[in-house]
């Protein structure tokens, strides 16, 4: 049995597990409710601290050849894997998914650093023709500067280390504040970083209060880029203190993901398919497939089917064997699930399977199926960010599309189709950032991760997350006078 993380502040290559003013917060498993260790917080001081060591981290991580940068990423990434194990073990404690999810959240980070380490070589310029003879037009590609990046609760290894790849692969140095709900899985990255040979000032942890923490490094001169993932509330605040020092930003914010299944599939493999998926991490994900649109012809097959395999997963602690489903990450989500669900009831929709919370100890929510919950229903227009499945019926295409296209949200989306043309139209029509056609794979390392509409701006993954760090710089040289 593994032990939970040594909750610390990681500044300038040294750890500190006391703030400059002493401050803690306690973290709290999910399963159980019961404490699992004290999370320092960061002073205005240690953040003051943390901002000089990413400015010099800086200056020495962007002087090293990308090719070196690259070694020491490598390493982290096998030593990620090398730790996986303990690491899924304390994601596990607290956050609450089953323990195989936190294991392939794990290794799929080690797969992002080392795709940016790869990626990184290759921030390619151009030469532009020059006008007069002996003249080069080059454009260069730099690192922007010390980034600023804010991480939440539901991916605490994967979506910290999409924003440390990308950061890191550019030659940019990074103060990461990741979540205080879920401390433990960014210490293990911070240590492996550490341990990887990173120079010190290059990689800086902070915990406090989320909002104080925020203000105090998107206000300072030193940082020159934000990166967020959370609620698009949080987004539009963070952006706009950005845009006060005119400073770039890339923002993943929330998701309300349509899944449309037309009527030439077979409802019962899309409905196996899509349960796995709905229930991944408990709902508690920003591409979750949420808003079911199926087709009138096979919609009750699809909704018996659904509400079966949903009603069979295995709901315990995540590190139990065979839990299919852990419990939500905090009490805030118990609340939010049944609101949604009373809501939808009292409008006239029918809740096939769930709708309840299950047992008095631990945030356990029972998978849930709401039939034909009205258009104004909230979880038809909120991010429910939990175990709900709201599905309704749907006649044409041009009706599913207006209602996939009418929120504010447009980050992920999917579709099941089995004829080509429709696949293509169908893909074509959704205002989404990443589209799903007959799969949910839609988060890779290799490819871009980003939203449209309310959802956000800027990717991580792919050449675009490599780019997100990036600035360009034209150099017009002349031959001497
Ligand atoms: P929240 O909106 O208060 O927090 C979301 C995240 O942002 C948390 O990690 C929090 O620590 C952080 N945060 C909050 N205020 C901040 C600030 N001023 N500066 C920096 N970081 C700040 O609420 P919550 O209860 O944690 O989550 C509620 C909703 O957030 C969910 O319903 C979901 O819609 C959304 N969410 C989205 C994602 C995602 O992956 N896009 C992740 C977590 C939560």
């Amino acid at each position: 049995m593994s032990a939970y993380e040594t909750l610390a502040l990681f500044i300038d290559g040294t750890w500190r597990t006391k703030g400059r003013e002493g401050k803690f917060e306690t973290v709290t498993n999910p399963a159980t409710e019961q404490p699992l260790g004290r999370l320092p917080h960061a002073s205005p001081a240690d953040l003051d601290e943390a901002l000089a060591a990413a400015a010099k981290g800086f200056a020495t991580w962007r002087a090293m050849p990308a090719y070196d940068r690259a070694r020491i990423m490598k390493r982290g990434a096998d030593l990620v894997r090398e730790r996986a194990p303990a690491m899924a073990r304390i994601l596990t404690m607290e956050q609450g998914k089953p323990l195989a999810e936190a294991l392939g959240e794990v290794n799929t980070s080690a797969d992002i650093l080392e795709w940016y380490a790869e990626e990184g070589r290759r921030a390619y310029g151009r030469i532009i023709p020059g006008r007069s003879p002996g003249s080069r037009q080059m454009v260069v590609r730099e690192p922007v500067g010390p980034v600023a990046a804010f991480t939440p609760w539901n991916f605490p290894v994967l979506t910290p280390m999409r924003k440390i790849g990308g950061a890191l692969a550019a030659g940019c140095s990074i103060i990461l504040k990741a979540s205080e709900e879920t401390p433990g899985s960014a210490v293990a990255l911070a240590r492996v970083l550490a341990d990887a040979g990173l120079p010190a000032g290059v990689f800086n942890l902070v915990f406090g209060v989320p909002a104080r923490v925020s203000e105090h490094l998107i206000a300072s001169p030193v940082i020159r880029k934000i990166t967020f993932t959370g609620s698009t509330a949080v987004g539009k605040l963070l952006a706009r203190q950005a845009a006060d020092g005119m400073k770039r930003a890339t923002m993943e914010l929330g998701g309300h993901g349509p899944v449309i299944v037309f009527d030439d599939v077979d409802a019962e493999k899309v409905a196996k398919l899509t349960v796995g998926g709905k229930f991944r991490n408990a709902g508690q994900v920003c591409i979750s497939p949420t808003r079911f649109f199926v087709h009138e012809a096979v919609f009750d097959r699809f909704v018996d089917s659904f509400a079966t395999a949903a009603a069979g997963l295995k709901i315990g602690n995540g590190l139990e064997d065979g839990v299919q489903m852990g419990p939500l990450a905090n009490p805030r989500r118990l609340e939010a699930m049944e609101g949604f669900v009373k809501d939808a009831a009292e409008r006239g929709a029918r809740i096939v399977t769930g709708g309840k919370r299950i047992g008095n100890q631990g945030y356990f929510f029972a998978p849930t199926v709401i039939a034909e919950p009205p258009r104004d229903a909230r979880v038809m227009n909120e991010e429910p960010f939990g175990p709900l499945a709201p599905v309704v019926r749907f006649r044409t295409f041009e009706e599913v599309v207006a209602r996939a296209n009418e929120l504010p949200y447009g980050l992920a989306a999917y579709a099941f189709t089995g004829s080509t043309s429709r696949a293509t139209a169908i893909a074509d029509a959704l205002e989404s950032g990443m589209v799903g056609v007959n799969n949910l794979a839609v988060s890779l390392p290799e490819s871009p991760f980003g939203g449209v509409k309310e959802s956000g701006y800027g990717h991580e993954g792919g050449a675009e997350g490599l780019d997100a760090y990036l600035v360009s710089k034209f150099v017009a040289q002349a031959p001497a006078l």
